[in-house]
């Protein structure tokens, strides 16, 4: 594997491939990985000839007040966990190199990134689109792979592609769980001993609820409700957000057009977000659905 620094070399590396007749695919990452990056990496070697992963610590998704400076960094581990995952390029570039200073300029979604995360996030996903698509400009890639870990990243990402024509495949990665059912996520690590214990717990109401509402034992709202009760109680944090959900991120009311339940949990200083489908392991990616 190769680690570049550039987007020179991202652009000199890739067209080789691309003249080479290979498929090119993408996944952006900010690091820290754990198995969900991970499977990510290896899913994409397992459709492109030539799999580049970037490793940015995008600094215009994070509001103020949150975790940017205290994000995990580790760019040693990471390239070594990348390269066993079948990575051919690793692209590390410094904030420099990605933001010219005066840049004025940014992409955004306007409609499924103002809810869930945007409400209590706002400009993250700005961030997160802008980021993106400076990605796909560097390595126009054929396919760029995203987890269902983060729903509403994943739909924007999808609604931003098909609105503004990128010509790239934004391909769905499977959401990867510790065994006890906690969403892996590079956050993790900041969980102390007891809230890493009691973390799982709204994993385990998240499924609690979305087999009711599948098998049809009552309203909605009300294993929401009781979701909510249990999950606060169980992890002894916040809800941010817990709610029923089209497919198209929209709040479902009838269990007949919910596709998702999702919530972000603050626990301690961290923040944390699940979802899982409706009827549970409907997605065919593990246990979860
Ligand atoms: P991040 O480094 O957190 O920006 O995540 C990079 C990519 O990995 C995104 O597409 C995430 O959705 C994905 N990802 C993060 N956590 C998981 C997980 N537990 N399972 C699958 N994909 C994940």
């Amino acid at each position: 594997m190769e680690l570049v620094r550039t987007k020179d070399e991202v652009r000199r590396a890739v067209a080789s491939r691309r003249a080479g007749g290979k498929i090119i695919g993408l996944v952006p990452t900010m690091g820290g990985f754990h198995e969900g990056h991970l499977t990510l990496m290896r899913l994409c070697a397992g459709r492109a000839g030539f799999t580049v992963a970037s490793l940015f610590v995008n600094p215009i998704q994070f509001g103020p007040g949150e975790d940017l400076e205290s994000y995990p960094r580790d760019e040693q581990r990471d390239s070594e966990l990348a390269a066993g995952a079948g990575v051919d390029l690793l692209f590390a570039p410094s904030v420099e190199e990605m933001y010219a200073p005066g840049r004025s300029t940014f992409v955004e979604e306007t409609e499924l990134g103002r809810g869930l995360c945007g409400a209590s996030r706002p400009g993250h996903f700005r961030g997160v689109t802008t980021v993106v698509t400076k990605l796909l400009n560097i390595v126009q890639p054929d396919l760029a792979i995203f987890g269902r870990k983060d729903l509403q990243q994943l739909m924007v990402i999808r609604r931003m592609v098909r609105d503004l024509d990128f010509p790239v495949e934004i391909v769905e990665g499977p959401l990867v769980r510790e065994p006890d059912g906690l969403a892996m996520s590079s956050r993790n690590v900041y969980l102390d001993g007891p809230r890493r214990a009691a973390a799982p717990g709204m994993y385990a109401a998240l499924m609690r609820a979305a087999a009711q509402i599948a098998g049809g034992q009552g309203q909605i709202s009300v294993a929401l409700a009781a979701a909510r009760e249990e999950i606060e109680r169980k992890t002894g944090g916040r809800l941010e957000y817990l709610q029923a959900l089209d497919n198209e991120l929209a709040a479902a009311d009838e269990a007949a057009g919910c596709a998702y339940l999702a919530a972000a949990l603050q626990l301690g200083a961290t923040r944390l977000i699940d979802n899982v489908r409706v009827p549970p392991g409907s997605s065919g990616d593990g246990p979860d659905g």
